[in-house]
């Protein structure tokens, strides 16, 4: 489904809730993307404001999420895999499901980068291991690459290095391969390979060469794109490059990134990992983002 809205977040955590609250009560068009987030579960929250009596992690998204929605925000459990900006000034970000266009964009995606146990991968970060397609496929081609994952994501990320190269193939790292049928069908089709067995070693002169296989067999490759689990705000800030402090992304005092239309908040900026403050942060990144797309509006 392609879809334009005035402010898309992502997330839908207590950041990506309390930004929508504000977004969708000043009449922006507000979807969120996202699915429950960790900490809606059987945890005892009692440090957030309000609340006197404990009340649960689960219960207090649930909460949030019929407030949102209260207000008109469209909310949808679905996950993005990549997002870009267009010529126009929007931003289109791709999902399980279709695209989504949009004025302004609020990232409220938390902390997740899962980085694979691979002896040697930080040695050849830039030199042929790779967090971003759109960065560096450009590196590697017509060269046989990996790409190690085991998702819907990691299955996009294999299908846009074919405009690279056609020698992709894709290694769960032990996993059980876990894209929707649609992905594998396209991967599939593509001459795309799936392999589950770990890497246990990268081996390279100075730039990455091969990677050798826990049944002893090895592949030339020269480039190895991670994408496990799912699409974190730091994969989303290489295709959209946004500023980075380690796995955090900066933001200034209002949220902004240092790219205008795109905001940040809660966790995924990593100042104080706390309810209180994700749910404040939300609250300043819609402000900036309702300012951000009314200025938009006022252009010619
Ligand atoms: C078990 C547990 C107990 C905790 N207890 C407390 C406590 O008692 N008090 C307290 O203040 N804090 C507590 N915390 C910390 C608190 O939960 C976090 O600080 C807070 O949830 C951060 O909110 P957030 O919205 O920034 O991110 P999160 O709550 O992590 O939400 C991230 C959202 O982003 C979505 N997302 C990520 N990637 C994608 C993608 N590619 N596409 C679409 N959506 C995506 C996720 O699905 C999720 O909806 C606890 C955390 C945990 C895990």
């Amino acid at each position: 489904m392609d879809q334009h809205v005035d402010i898309l977040i992502i997330g839908q955590g207590p950041a990506g809730l309390s930004a929508a609250i504000y977004t969708a009560r000043a009449g922006m068009n507000t979807l969120i993307l996202g699915c429950a987030p960790k900490v809606a579960g059987d945890y005892a929250i009692d440090n957030y404001f309000g609340f006197t009596e404990t009340i649960s992690g689960r219960e207090l998204i649930d909460r949030g999420r019929i407030q949102a929605a209260k207000f008109g925000a469209e909310i949808r459990c679905e996950r993005v895999l990549t997002i870009h900006a267009l010529e126009n000034g929007r931003f289109e970000a791709v999902t399980e499901a279709g695209k989504v266009c949009a004025e302004a964009v609020i990232l409220a995606t938390g902390v997740s980068r899962v980085r694979p146990n691979i002896p040697d991968l930080a040695q050849f970060e830039g030199k042929g291991v790779s967090y971003c397609v759109s960065c560096d496929g450009f590196f590697v081609r017509g060269k046989p690459v990996l790409v190690v994952g085991e998702g819907n994501f990691a299955a996009n990320q294999a299908l846009e290095l074919l405009q690279y190269t056609p020698h992709v193939t894709l290694c769960t790292q032990g996993k059980e391969a876990s894209m929707n049928p649609d992905f594998r069908h396209r991967l599939e089709k593509a001459g795309i390979a799936i392999i589950t067995r770990t890497i246990q070693a990268l081996e390279g002169e100075k730039f990455l060469e091969r990677a050798r296989l826990d049944d002893g067999t090895t592949l030339e490759v020269a480039g190895l794109f991670v994408a496990l689990g799912e699409a974190s705000s730091s994969d989303f800030a290489y295709t959209l490059g946004l500023a980075r402090n380690g796995v955090f992304l900066e933001a200034d005092c209002e949220q902004r990134t240092n790219v205008p239309g795109v905001f940040a908040a809660g966790d995924c900026v990593g100042r104080f990992l706390q309810i209180s403050v994700a749910v404040g942060e939300g609250a300043i990144a819609a402000r900036s983002a309702i300012d951000y797309v009314k200025n938009r509006r006022k252009q010619p």
